[in-house]
Protein backbone atom coordinates (compact mmCIF):
# COMPACT_ATOMS: atom_id res chain seq x y z
CA UNK A 1 0.00 0.00 0.00
CA UNK A 2 1.27 3.33 -0.74
CA UNK A 3 1.91 5.83 1.57
CA UNK A 4 1.99 9.39 2.43
CA UNK A 5 5.20 11.63 2.49
CA UNK A 6 5.11 13.77 5.27
CA UNK A 7 9.07 14.77 6.73
CA UNK A 8 10.28 11.77 7.36
CA UNK A 9 7.59 9.32 7.51
CA UNK A 10 5.54 7.31 5.20
CA UNK A 11 2.59 7.75 6.85
CA UNK A 12 -1.83 6.47 7.07
CA UNK A 13 -4.16 8.70 7.36
CA UNK A 14 -5.29 9.74 10.81
CA UNK A 15 -8.31 8.51 9.99
CA UNK A 16 -7.01 4.97 8.80
CA UNK A 17 -9.27 5.46 5.71
CA UNK A 18 -8.23 4.59 2.59
CA UNK A 19 -9.33 4.02 -1.07
CA UNK A 20 -8.05 2.23 -4.08
CA UNK A 21 -6.47 3.31 -7.54
CA UNK A 22 -8.07 1.86 -10.98
CA UNK A 23 -6.20 1.32 -14.13
CA UNK A 24 -8.93 3.65 -16.49
CA UNK A 25 -7.69 0.84 -19.25
CA UNK A 26 -9.07 -2.34 -17.32
CA UNK A 27 -10.81 -1.35 -14.15
CA UNK A 28 -8.15 -3.23 -12.19
CA UNK A 29 -7.09 -2.09 -8.95
CA UNK A 30 -3.73 -0.42 -9.12
CA UNK A 31 -3.00 0.41 -5.66
CA UNK A 32 -4.92 0.99 -2.22
CA UNK A 33 -3.50 4.36 -1.00
CA UNK A 34 -4.46 6.49 2.21
CA UNK A 35 -7.81 8.57 2.00
CA UNK A 36 -6.06 11.88 4.40
CA UNK A 37 -7.43 14.77 5.74
CA UNK A 38 -7.00 18.09 7.30
CA UNK A 39 -5.41 16.21 10.54
CA UNK A 40 -2.72 15.26 7.71
CA UNK A 41 -2.39 18.31 5.85
CA UNK A 42 -1.89 19.83 9.22
CA UNK A 43 0.95 17.02 10.12
CA UNK A 44 2.67 18.13 6.49
CA UNK A 45 1.90 21.89 6.82
CA UNK A 46 4.34 21.61 10.16
CA UNK A 47 6.55 19.63 8.59
CA UNK A 48 6.91 22.02 5.96
CA UNK A 49 7.13 25.12 8.23
CA UNK A 50 9.50 23.13 10.48
CA UNK A 51 11.86 22.50 6.97
CA UNK A 52 11.84 25.89 5.50
CA UNK A 53 13.71 27.28 8.62
CA UNK A 54 17.01 25.18 7.11
CA UNK A 55 15.88 25.07 3.46
CA UNK A 56 15.29 29.23 2.92
CA UNK A 57 18.33 29.55 4.42
CA UNK A 58 20.68 27.52 2.68
CA UNK A 59 23.13 29.21 0.42
CA UNK A 60 21.24 29.39 -3.11
CA UNK A 61 24.18 27.26 -4.76
CA UNK A 62 23.55 24.77 -2.70
CA UNK A 63 20.19 24.68 -2.96
CA UNK A 64 20.92 24.90 -6.97
CA UNK A 65 23.35 21.98 -6.44
CA UNK A 66 21.12 19.30 -4.35
CA UNK A 67 18.36 20.29 -6.87
CA UNK A 68 20.69 19.09 -9.37
CA UNK A 69 21.34 15.87 -7.76
CA UNK A 70 18.23 15.24 -7.16
CA UNK A 71 16.73 15.50 -10.35
CA UNK A 72 19.66 13.41 -11.87
CA UNK A 73 18.38 10.51 -9.38
CA UNK A 74 15.19 11.16 -10.25
CA UNK A 75 15.45 11.06 -14.10
CA UNK A 76 17.36 7.88 -13.93
CA UNK A 77 13.98 6.30 -12.97
CA UNK A 78 11.90 7.30 -15.56
CA UNK A 79 10.81 4.11 -16.68
CA UNK A 80 9.45 2.28 -13.69
CA UNK A 81 7.74 5.79 -13.09
CA UNK A 82 6.20 5.87 -16.56
CA UNK A 83 4.64 2.43 -16.44
CA UNK A 84 3.24 3.81 -12.95
CA UNK A 85 2.03 6.67 -14.71
CA UNK A 86 0.05 5.01 -17.72
CA UNK A 87 -1.25 2.34 -14.79
CA UNK A 88 -2.45 5.05 -12.91
CA UNK A 89 -3.53 7.89 -15.43
CA UNK A 90 -4.43 5.38 -18.85
CA UNK A 91 -2.21 7.48 -21.35
CA UNK A 92 0.34 5.44 -23.75
CA UNK A 93 3.69 4.93 -22.59
CA UNK A 94 5.20 7.39 -24.80
CA UNK A 95 3.08 9.46 -23.19
CA UNK A 96 4.37 8.75 -19.87
CA UNK A 97 7.81 8.57 -20.09
CA UNK A 98 7.93 12.52 -21.85
CA UNK A 99 6.09 13.53 -19.07
CA UNK A 100 7.98 11.81 -16.08
CA UNK A 101 11.02 12.92 -18.07
CA UNK A 102 9.62 16.58 -17.84
CA UNK A 103 9.52 16.42 -14.30
CA UNK A 104 13.18 16.08 -14.06
CA UNK A 105 13.88 18.73 -16.59
CA UNK A 106 11.66 20.88 -15.29
CA UNK A 107 13.41 20.47 -11.64
CA UNK A 108 17.01 21.22 -13.25
CA UNK A 109 15.55 24.17 -15.41
CA UNK A 110 14.33 26.03 -12.40
CA UNK A 111 17.37 25.16 -10.15
CA UNK A 112 19.42 27.29 -12.55
CA UNK A 113 17.47 29.67 -11.13
CA UNK A 114 18.10 29.17 -7.73
CA UNK A 115 21.26 31.42 -7.23
CA UNK A 116 20.69 33.83 -10.79
CA UNK A 117 18.35 36.20 -9.41
CA UNK A 118 19.16 39.21 -7.78
CA UNK A 119 17.75 42.20 -5.96
CA UNK A 120 18.22 46.06 -6.52
CA UNK A 121 20.35 48.04 -5.08
CA UNK A 122 18.39 52.10 -5.13
CA UNK A 123 19.68 55.34 -4.66
CA UNK A 124 17.49 57.24 -2.26
CA UNK A 125 17.60 61.63 -2.18
CA UNK A 126 19.15 61.28 1.65
CA UNK A 127 23.08 60.58 0.28
CA UNK A 128 23.95 58.86 3.76
CA UNK A 129 21.14 56.52 3.12
CA UNK A 130 20.24 53.80 0.63
CA UNK A 131 17.94 51.41 -0.79
CA UNK A 132 17.35 47.86 -1.13
CA UNK A 133 14.87 45.67 -2.77
CA UNK A 134 15.63 42.21 -1.98
CA UNK A 135 13.45 39.13 -2.52
CA UNK A 136 12.81 36.32 -0.10
CA UNK A 137 10.98 32.77 -0.78
CA UNK A 138 7.05 32.85 0.96
CA UNK A 139 7.44 30.20 3.04
CA UNK A 140 4.87 26.92 2.88
CA UNK A 141 3.46 26.68 -0.41
CA UNK A 142 0.40 24.57 -0.99
CA UNK A 143 0.37 22.87 -4.67
CA UNK A 144 -2.70 21.08 -5.96
CA UNK A 145 -2.68 19.56 -9.03
CA UNK A 146 -5.39 17.73 -11.32
CA UNK A 147 -5.02 14.11 -12.93
CA UNK A 148 -4.68 14.87 -16.77
CA UNK A 149 -0.81 16.00 -16.32
CA UNK A 150 0.00 14.63 -13.07
CA UNK A 151 4.13 15.29 -13.01
CA UNK A 152 4.44 18.26 -15.66
CA UNK A 153 1.85 20.26 -13.48
CA UNK A 154 2.94 18.87 -9.71
CA UNK A 155 6.92 19.79 -10.96
CA UNK A 156 5.62 23.33 -12.82
CA UNK A 157 4.93 24.47 -8.99
CA UNK A 158 7.02 22.06 -6.91
CA UNK A 159 10.35 22.92 -8.84
CA UNK A 160 9.77 26.88 -8.74
CA UNK A 161 9.04 26.78 -5.41
CA UNK A 162 11.35 24.76 -3.86
CA UNK A 163 14.32 26.92 -5.94
CA UNK A 164 13.37 29.83 -4.91
CA UNK A 165 13.72 28.57 -0.87
CA UNK A 166 10.14 27.79 -0.26
CA UNK A 167 8.68 24.23 0.78
CA UNK A 168 5.57 22.49 -0.36
CA UNK A 169 2.85 20.89 0.63
CA UNK A 170 1.62 19.10 -2.12
CA UNK A 171 -1.55 17.24 -3.05
CA UNK A 172 -2.25 15.03 -6.18
CA UNK A 173 -5.06 14.41 -7.56
CA UNK A 174 -7.18 11.54 -5.86
CA UNK A 175 -6.78 9.27 -9.05
CA UNK A 176 -3.31 10.12 -9.70
CA UNK A 177 -0.86 9.98 -6.87
CA UNK A 178 1.42 7.20 -7.75
CA UNK A 179 3.51 8.15 -9.94
CA UNK A 180 3.99 11.76 -8.46
CA UNK A 181 4.58 9.70 -4.93
CA UNK A 182 7.44 8.12 -7.04
CA UNK A 183 8.72 11.09 -8.09
CA UNK A 184 8.52 12.86 -4.60
CA UNK A 185 10.59 9.59 -2.90
CA UNK A 186 13.14 9.80 -6.40
CA UNK A 187 13.86 13.35 -5.22
CA UNK A 188 14.65 12.42 -1.79
CA UNK A 189 16.91 9.73 -2.24
CA UNK A 190 18.76 11.89 -4.80
CA UNK A 191 19.33 13.99 -1.63
CA UNK A 192 16.43 16.77 -1.53
CA UNK A 193 15.84 17.07 2.40
CA UNK A 194 12.62 15.53 3.97
CA UNK A 195 10.25 17.86 4.90
CA UNK A 196 11.11 20.33 1.74
CA UNK A 197 8.26 18.16 -0.22
CA UNK A 198 5.77 16.68 1.72
CA UNK A 199 2.54 15.24 -0.46
CA UNK A 200 -0.57 14.26 1.20
CA UNK A 201 -3.29 12.40 -0.57
CA UNK A 202 -7.21 12.29 -0.69
CA UNK A 203 -10.01 14.41 -2.03
CA UNK A 204 -10.77 15.90 1.21
CA UNK A 205 -6.70 17.28 1.70
CA UNK A 206 -7.78 20.24 -1.16
CA UNK A 207 -9.85 22.58 1.09
CA UNK A 208 -7.87 21.77 3.98
CA UNK A 209 -4.77 22.67 1.96
CA UNK A 210 -5.99 26.20 0.97
CA UNK A 211 -7.69 26.28 4.14
CA UNK A 212 -4.74 25.80 5.99
CA UNK A 213 -3.10 29.25 8.26
CA UNK A 214 0.85 27.98 7.65
CA UNK A 215 -0.07 28.29 4.23
CA UNK A 216 0.87 31.44 2.51
CA UNK A 217 0.37 30.55 -1.50
CA UNK A 218 -2.28 28.00 -3.52
CA UNK A 219 -1.02 27.39 -6.94
CA UNK A 220 -3.99 25.22 -8.30
CA UNK A 221 -4.18 23.33 -11.86
CA UNK A 222 -7.93 22.53 -11.75
CA UNK A 223 -11.09 23.33 -13.56
CA UNK A 224 -12.47 26.98 -13.81
CA UNK A 225 -15.56 26.16 -11.02
CA UNK A 226 -12.81 24.57 -8.43
CA UNK A 227 -10.67 27.88 -9.45
CA UNK A 228 -13.60 29.90 -8.20
CA UNK A 229 -14.16 28.03 -4.59
CA UNK A 230 -10.41 27.68 -4.43
CA UNK A 231 -10.22 31.82 -4.83
CA UNK A 232 -13.04 32.39 -2.21
CA UNK A 233 -11.56 30.39 0.56
CA UNK A 234 -8.05 31.46 -0.04
CA UNK A 235 -9.33 34.87 0.61
CA UNK A 236 -10.31 34.05 4.65
CA UNK A 237 -6.33 33.80 4.68
CA UNK A 238 -5.58 35.95 2.18
CA UNK A 239 -3.42 33.36 0.41
CA UNK A 240 -1.62 34.21 -2.81
CA UNK A 241 -3.03 32.59 -5.87
CA UNK A 242 -2.23 31.04 -8.97
CA UNK A 243 -4.93 29.87 -10.89
CA UNK A 244 -4.49 27.94 -14.18
CA UNK A 245 -7.79 26.73 -14.88
CA UNK A 246 -9.60 25.37 -17.86
CA UNK A 247 -9.71 26.44 -21.45
CA UNK A 248 -11.22 26.19 -24.65
CA UNK A 249 -8.35 27.39 -27.27
CA UNK A 250 -9.06 28.38 -31.05
CA UNK A 251 -7.11 27.88 -33.66
CA UNK A 252 -7.50 29.89 -37.18
CA UNK A 253 -6.31 28.22 -40.42
CA UNK A 254 -6.11 30.74 -43.37
CA UNK A 255 -6.03 29.66 -46.86
CA UNK A 256 -2.92 30.44 -47.18
CA UNK A 257 -1.88 28.29 -44.33
CA UNK A 258 0.88 25.12 -44.48
CA UNK A 259 -2.17 22.42 -44.48
CA UNK A 260 0.17 19.74 -43.62
CA UNK A 261 2.04 21.55 -40.80
CA UNK A 262 -1.49 22.55 -39.28
CA UNK A 263 -2.92 19.02 -39.62
CA UNK A 264 0.18 18.13 -37.63
CA UNK A 265 -0.32 20.31 -34.85
CA UNK A 266 -3.71 20.11 -34.32
CA UNK A 267 -4.17 16.01 -34.03
CA UNK A 268 -1.47 16.32 -31.55
CA UNK A 269 -3.27 19.19 -30.41
CA UNK A 270 -6.93 17.62 -30.14
CA UNK A 271 -5.63 13.57 -29.60
CA UNK A 272 -2.15 14.08 -27.26
CA UNK A 273 -3.46 12.58 -24.04
CA UNK A 274 -6.76 11.67 -25.43
CA UNK A 275 -7.48 14.77 -25.59
CA UNK A 276 -7.49 15.66 -22.20
CA UNK A 277 -4.88 18.71 -22.12
CA UNK A 278 -5.57 22.06 -21.15
CA UNK A 279 -3.58 23.91 -23.51
CA UNK A 280 -5.01 21.93 -26.38
CA UNK A 281 -6.96 22.61 -30.19
CA UNK A 282 -10.65 22.80 -28.61
CA UNK A 283 -12.43 25.32 -31.77
CA UNK A 284 -11.61 24.96 -34.96
CA UNK A 285 -12.22 27.54 -37.56
CA UNK A 286 -10.87 27.27 -41.18
CA UNK A 287 -11.43 29.72 -44.26
CA UNK A 288 -13.16 27.42 -47.12
CA UNK A 289 -10.42 27.87 -49.47
CA UNK A 290 -7.96 25.62 -46.98
CA UNK A 291 -11.41 23.81 -45.33
CA UNK A 292 -11.88 20.37 -47.68
CA UNK A 293 -7.84 20.01 -47.87
CA UNK A 294 -6.87 20.36 -44.22
CA UNK A 295 -10.05 17.73 -43.26
CA UNK A 296 -8.48 15.36 -45.62
CA UNK A 297 -5.66 15.59 -43.52
CA UNK A 298 -7.05 15.73 -40.06
CA UNK A 299 -9.37 12.17 -41.30
CA UNK A 300 -6.00 10.58 -42.13
CA UNK A 301 -4.11 11.31 -38.53
CA UNK A 302 -7.51 10.88 -36.67
CA UNK A 303 -7.68 7.39 -38.63
CA UNK A 304 -4.10 6.22 -37.49
CA UNK A 305 -4.79 6.87 -33.58
CA UNK A 306 -5.46 3.18 -32.40
CA UNK A 307 -7.38 3.50 -29.41
CA UNK A 308 -5.74 1.09 -27.32
CA UNK A 309 -4.20 -0.06 -23.31
CA UNK A 310 -1.17 2.43 -22.77
CA UNK A 311 0.70 -0.40 -22.27
CA UNK A 312 0.80 -2.25 -25.56
CA UNK A 313 3.06 -0.87 -27.67
CA UNK A 314 0.32 -0.42 -30.58
CA UNK A 315 -1.79 1.92 -28.95
CA UNK A 316 -1.63 5.17 -30.33
CA UNK A 317 -4.29 6.75 -27.99
CA UNK A 318 -5.30 5.74 -24.26
CA UNK A 319 -8.50 5.74 -22.83
CA UNK A 320 -10.47 8.31 -21.24
CA UNK A 321 -9.26 8.97 -17.80
CA UNK A 322 -12.33 7.93 -15.90
CA UNK A 323 -16.07 7.08 -16.71
CA UNK A 324 -17.25 10.53 -15.53
CA UNK A 325 -15.30 12.02 -17.91
CA UNK A 326 -16.15 9.99 -20.79
CA UNK A 327 -19.48 10.28 -20.54
CA UNK A 328 -19.45 14.38 -20.33
CA UNK A 329 -17.63 14.07 -23.78
CA UNK A 330 -20.03 11.41 -25.08
CA UNK A 331 -23.09 13.94 -24.24
CA UNK A 332 -21.15 16.90 -25.55
CA UNK A 333 -20.92 15.07 -28.72
CA UNK A 334 -24.42 13.96 -28.22
CA UNK A 335 -25.36 17.48 -27.86
CA UNK A 336 -23.84 18.37 -31.34
CA UNK A 337 -25.03 15.76 -33.30
CA UNK A 338 -28.76 16.29 -31.69
CA UNK A 339 -28.62 20.14 -32.82
CA UNK A 340 -27.70 19.17 -36.48
CA UNK A 341 -23.97 18.15 -36.58
CA UNK A 342 -22.65 16.00 -38.99
CA UNK A 343 -19.74 13.06 -38.21
CA UNK A 344 -16.65 13.51 -39.89
CA UNK A 345 -14.70 10.92 -37.79
CA UNK A 346 -15.18 8.15 -34.99
CA UNK A 347 -18.29 10.10 -33.13
CA UNK A 348 -18.72 6.46 -30.88
CA UNK A 349 -16.70 4.38 -28.72
CA UNK A 350 -14.06 1.61 -30.21
CA UNK A 351 -15.55 -2.05 -30.86
CA UNK A 352 -13.40 -5.35 -29.48
CA UNK A 353 -13.35 -7.31 -26.25
CA UNK A 354 -9.79 -5.57 -25.60
CA UNK A 355 -12.56 -2.45 -24.52
CA UNK A 356 -14.77 -3.86 -23.15
CA UNK A 357 -13.22 -2.85 -19.00
CA UNK A 358 -11.75 0.42 -20.31
CA UNK A 359 -12.66 4.31 -20.55
CA UNK A 360 -12.16 3.99 -23.99
CA UNK A 361 -13.30 6.06 -26.93
CA UNK A 362 -12.91 7.28 -30.61
CA UNK A 363 -11.14 10.12 -31.77
CA UNK A 364 -13.98 12.32 -33.07
CA UNK A 365 -14.08 15.29 -35.61
CA UNK A 366 -17.79 16.57 -36.37
CA UNK A 367 -18.65 19.65 -38.51
CA UNK A 368 -21.60 22.13 -39.43
CA UNK A 369 -21.54 22.21 -35.56
CA UNK A 370 -24.44 25.01 -34.55
CA UNK A 371 -24.20 27.86 -32.31
CA UNK A 372 -25.18 27.18 -28.82
CA UNK A 373 -23.99 24.07 -29.21
CA UNK A 374 -22.17 22.45 -25.97
CA UNK A 375 -18.98 21.86 -27.53
CA UNK A 376 -18.77 25.95 -28.21
CA UNK A 377 -19.77 27.03 -25.06
CA UNK A 378 -18.46 24.46 -22.62
CA UNK A 379 -14.73 23.09 -22.21
CA UNK A 380 -14.38 19.95 -24.19
CA UNK A 381 -11.89 17.54 -21.58
CA UNK A 382 -11.44 14.57 -24.38
CA UNK A 383 -10.77 13.81 -27.93
CA UNK A 384 -13.12 15.34 -29.71
CA UNK A 385 -13.11 18.75 -32.13
CA UNK A 386 -15.70 21.14 -33.35
CA UNK A 387 -14.83 22.31 -36.97
CA UNK A 388 -16.33 24.99 -38.04
CA UNK A 389 -15.58 27.38 -41.98
CA UNK A 390 -15.27 31.10 -41.31
CA UNK A 391 -15.19 33.39 -44.55
CA UNK A 392 -11.91 35.83 -43.73
CA UNK A 393 -9.68 36.47 -40.11
CA UNK A 394 -12.20 38.68 -38.82
CA UNK A 395 -14.98 36.22 -38.87
CA UNK A 396 -12.19 33.90 -36.83
CA UNK A 397 -11.05 35.70 -34.51
CA UNK A 398 -14.70 36.98 -33.62
CA UNK A 399 -15.10 33.09 -32.97
CA UNK A 400 -12.14 32.75 -31.90
CA UNK A 401 -12.76 35.04 -28.76
CA UNK A 402 -16.25 34.58 -28.41
CA UNK A 403 -15.79 32.05 -24.97
CA UNK A 404 -15.18 33.00 -21.14
CA UNK A 405 -11.81 30.67 -21.55
CA UNK A 406 -8.21 32.68 -22.40
CA UNK A 407 -5.62 29.78 -22.17
CA UNK A 408 -4.08 28.94 -25.71
CA UNK A 409 -4.89 30.36 -28.90
CA UNK A 410 -3.05 29.29 -32.53
CA UNK A 411 -3.17 30.54 -36.05
CA UNK A 412 -1.64 29.34 -39.66
CA UNK A 413 -1.13 31.37 -42.38
CA UNK A 414 1.44 32.71 -44.33
CA UNK A 415 0.79 36.37 -44.26
CA UNK A 416 2.79 37.88 -41.46
CA UNK A 417 0.16 40.72 -41.38
CA UNK A 418 -2.63 38.59 -40.13
CA UNK A 419 -0.46 36.85 -37.92
CA UNK A 420 0.61 39.50 -36.53
CA UNK A 421 -3.18 40.82 -35.94
CA UNK A 422 -4.14 37.64 -34.58
CA UNK A 423 -1.58 37.93 -31.94
CA UNK A 424 -2.83 41.29 -30.94
CA UNK A 425 -6.24 40.09 -31.08
CA UNK A 426 -6.45 36.19 -29.41
CA UNK A 427 -7.52 36.92 -25.93
CA UNK A 428 -5.65 34.17 -24.55
CA UNK A 429 -2.35 33.96 -22.56
CA UNK A 430 -0.33 32.06 -25.23
CA UNK A 431 -0.39 32.50 -29.38
CA UNK A 432 1.21 29.59 -31.38
CA UNK A 433 1.99 30.73 -35.06
CA UNK A 434 2.79 28.14 -37.54
CA UNK A 435 3.78 26.05 -34.74
CA UNK A 436 2.53 23.04 -32.92
CA UNK A 437 0.76 23.60 -29.11
CA UNK A 438 3.63 22.77 -26.59
CA UNK A 439 4.68 25.06 -23.40
CA UNK A 440 8.26 25.95 -23.25
CA UNK A 441 10.10 25.92 -20.28
CA UNK A 442 11.01 29.74 -21.07
CA UNK A 443 8.10 31.24 -21.55
CA UNK A 444 5.34 32.34 -18.95
CA UNK A 445 1.99 30.18 -18.78
CA UNK A 446 -1.00 31.15 -17.76
CA UNK A 447 -4.28 31.86 -18.47
CA UNK A 448 -6.70 35.23 -19.05
CA UNK A 449 -10.72 35.43 -18.88
CA UNK A 450 -11.62 32.68 -16.75
CA UNK A 451 -8.94 30.97 -17.30
CA UNK A 452 -7.25 31.93 -14.35
CA UNK A 453 -3.84 34.00 -13.42
CA UNK A 454 -0.37 33.74 -12.38
CA UNK A 455 2.19 32.50 -14.14
CA UNK A 456 4.26 28.86 -14.53
CA UNK A 457 7.28 28.04 -16.50
CA UNK A 458 9.56 30.90 -16.40
CA UNK A 459 11.79 33.29 -14.78
CA UNK A 460 8.21 34.62 -14.03
CA UNK A 461 7.03 31.41 -12.26
CA UNK A 462 10.13 31.67 -10.18
CA UNK A 463 9.53 35.36 -9.53
CA UNK A 464 5.92 34.51 -7.99
CA UNK A 465 7.60 32.27 -5.23
CA UNK A 466 9.02 35.53 -3.71
CA UNK A 467 8.08 38.22 -2.20
CA UNK A 468 9.79 41.63 -2.58
CA UNK A 469 11.45 43.65 0.58
CA UNK A 470 12.22 47.17 0.44
CA UNK A 471 15.00 48.30 2.85
CA UNK A 472 16.51 51.24 3.64
CA UNK A 473 20.29 51.62 5.13
CA UNK A 474 20.76 54.62 6.86
CA UNK A 475 23.72 55.92 9.05
CA UNK A 476 26.46 56.08 6.68
P1 LIG B 1 -10.61 19.65 -10.66
O1 LIG B 1 -10.79 21.12 -10.59
O2 LIG B 1 -11.76 18.79 -10.39
O3 LIG B 1 -9.47 19.18 -9.61
C1 LIG B 1 -8.16 19.71 -9.62
C2 LIG B 1 -7.53 19.49 -8.25
O4 LIG B 1 -8.20 20.34 -7.32
C3 LIG B 1 -7.67 18.07 -7.71
O5 LIG B 1 -6.49 17.73 -7.01
C4 LIG B 1 -8.86 18.19 -6.77
O6 LIG B 1 -8.87 17.22 -5.75
C5 LIG B 1 -8.65 19.57 -6.19
N1 LIG B 1 -9.86 20.22 -5.68
C6 LIG B 1 -11.14 20.07 -6.11
N2 LIG B 1 -11.98 20.87 -5.40
C7 LIG B 1 -11.19 21.56 -4.52
C8 LIG B 1 -11.45 22.55 -3.51
N3 LIG B 1 -12.70 23.01 -3.27
N4 LIG B 1 -10.41 23.02 -2.78
C9 LIG B 1 -9.15 22.60 -3.03
N5 LIG B 1 -8.85 21.65 -3.94
C10 LIG B 1 -9.85 21.14 -4.68
O7 LIG B 1 -9.96 19.38 -12.08
P2 LIG B 1 -9.67 17.99 -12.79
O8 LIG B 1 -10.95 17.40 -13.25
O9 LIG B 1 -8.77 17.17 -11.91
O10 LIG B 1 -8.79 18.49 -14.04
C11 LIG B 1 -9.35 18.93 -15.24
C12 LIG B 1 -9.42 20.45 -15.29
O11 LIG B 1 -8.13 21.01 -15.09
C13 LIG B 1 -9.87 20.96 -16.65
O12 LIG B 1 -10.77 22.02 -16.50
C14 LIG B 1 -8.57 21.46 -17.29
O13 LIG B 1 -8.72 22.42 -18.29
C15 LIG B 1 -7.87 21.99 -16.11
N6 LIG B 1 -6.45 22.08 -16.40
C16 LIG B 1 -5.90 23.32 -16.56
C17 LIG B 1 -4.55 23.45 -16.87
C18 LIG B 1 -3.90 24.79 -16.99
O14 LIG B 1 -2.69 24.85 -16.90
N7 LIG B 1 -4.62 25.87 -17.16
C19 LIG B 1 -3.77 22.30 -17.02
C20 LIG B 1 -4.39 21.05 -16.89
C21 LIG B 1 -5.73 20.95 -16.57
Amino acid sequence: MATMIIEGDRTKAASGKTYEVHNPATGDVVDEVPAGGPADVDKAAQAAAKAFATWSKLPSNQRREILHKAAQHMLSKVEEIAVLLTREQGKTLLESRLEARRFGENIGWFADLADKIHGQYVRLPDLTTYGLVVRRPIGVCGAIVPWNFPLTLAANKVAPAIAAGNTVVLKPASTTPLATLACIEALIEGGLPEGVVNVVLGQATGEAIVAHPLIRKIALTGSTPTGKKVMAKASETLKKVTLELGGSDPCIVLDDADLEGAARAISVGRFFNCGQQCLSTKRLFVQEGAYDGLMEKLVARASKLKPGNGLDKDSRMGPMHTETQRAEVEAQVKDAIDRGAKVVYGGGRPTGSEYDRGWFIEPTILENVPDGARMWTEEVFGPALPVRKIKDLDEGLRLANDTQFGLGSSIWTANMAAAHRAVQELEAGYTWVNSIVIAHDELPFGGTKQSGFGKEHGVEAFLQYTEEKSVVYGGI
